[in-house]
């Protein structure tokens, strides 16, 4: 590593970017990123001045320095912005508790206003209580599907115009690979804009971070000496993200810039004009958006409710037409789903579930500290 900054030439230099290779010093280091994010920013026209802006929080590094981020460009800039601090509390002991934490000692520094939003209580079912239900697989299917609602509806509570949430390069790029690989046209269509386009929620929803890389977070977070949460999620993954994200590593090791190269590419994609697109309804029962007669989250529900928790999983659309309708099910038709109601087992002799990552964002294996990377 050279001796000096490369930006200012004289203060030695702390660290090389993972991004661009650059040797820089810490200040410099910290205002090339701050300055990056606010281009970003600005380029894709993410706020507008007066709009309440929601930022997702978990007590993670992402989000937590997302939340400094804004707070700290928001005055800078003059952006106009009422800021506030939104988590779910997913009801996962020995994760999300400690997470929660984080979070509300960010809001004590901060002074930002925060509001949590809880699974009991929107859903009437934590996730630990789920997994019980559930088995050590499909948690992730879940959880994912009810935080997006969760979001949404705390935004919708605290008045909030728009989300902004912490995911980074890295979260694009193994969105975009992961959605390629299954042909999945409607989400790389959605997925790839930093917004404010919105996407499927209900709240118009934005990235500030999306071209920030998940080691340059981490070295922001080190280098500022922010407070954050890192520990993974209790309950076992989907394995489909994890591959995306080993072969992500793998090409950002052989090339630096094929984390960014695959977010252009997924911005980029034109997909043909004919594909049908599923149309956007509001669920019957609790008028969430929806593209079929329930919403996503009440179909999972309704399973939980029935004590058929694979009903939502998979491909069992006749069986859930049916229950949806009313109509009872055929001996043979619950043996199929496989999971018929048990006894509740008690509380306390329950084994969380597999030590594991979360699929979603929040709960993913995470780069812990500046001594994970090799810079
Ligand atoms: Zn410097
Ligand atoms: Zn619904």
């Amino acid at each position: 590593m050279p001796a000096t900054c490369s930006a200012c030439g004289t203060s030695p230099a702390a660290l090389r970017r993972p991004k661009t290779g650059h040797a820089l010093c810490r200040a410099c280091f910290l205002a090339a990123f701050e300055e990056e994010t606010h281009q970003a920013i600005v380029a894709g026209r993410l706020f507008r001045p007066g709009e309440t802006v929601a930022i997702g929080a978990s007590g993670g590094k992402d989000s937590t320095v997302l939340a400094h981020l804004l707070q700290l460009l928001d005055q800078r800039h003059g952006y106009g912005l009422r800021l506030l601090l939104l988590s779910v509390d997913e009801g996962i002991a020995g994760y999300r508790d400690a997470s929660l934490a984080a979070v509300r000692r960010h809001q004590h520094r901060s002074g930002l206003p925060l509001h949590v939003v809880s699974y009991r209580q929107l859903y009437g079912w934590s996730m630990d209580r789920i997994a019980r239900h559930l088995g050590p697989r499909n948690n992730c299917t879940f959880c994912g599907v009810f935080r997006r609602q969760a979001l949404d509806r705390g935004a919708l509570l605290m008045g909030a115009d728009k989300i902004a949430t912490g995911h980074n390069a890295d979260d694009v790029a193994e969105t975009v690979l992961m959605n390629f690989l299954r042909g999945d046209v409607g989400r790389l269509r959605r997925g790839a804009g930093a917004g404010p386009a919105g996407g499927e929620g209900a709240v118009p929803r934005c990235k500030p971070l999306r071209h920030a890389y998940e080691k340059e977070i981490v070295l922001y977070a080190y280098f500022q000496g922010l407070d954050y949460f890192s520990t993974e999620c209790v309950y076992a993954p989907q394995a489909y993200r994890g591959y995306a994200r080993a072969l992500l590593k793998e090409l950002e090791a052989a090339r630096p810039s094929a984390v960014a190269d695959l977010g252009h590419s997924g911005e980029r994609l034109s997909l043909r004009s004919d594909l049908r697109m599923p149309a956007r309804g509001t669920c019957q029962r609790c008028g969430y958006v929806a593209s079929q007669p329930l919403c996503k989250a009440c179909v999972l529900l309704e399973g939980l409710d029935r004590g058929l928790p694979k009903l939502g999983i998979g491909k069992h659309r006749r069986l859930r037409d049916k229950l949806q309708d009313g109509q009872p099910l055929t001996q043979e038709e619950r043996r199929r789903l496989g999971a018929l109601a048990e006894e509740e087992p008690p509380e306390e002799q329950v084994p969380l579930g597999e030590l594991g990552r979360d699929e979603e964002l929040w709960g993913k294996q995470e780069l812990r500290g500046p001594r994970d990377l090799d810079f």
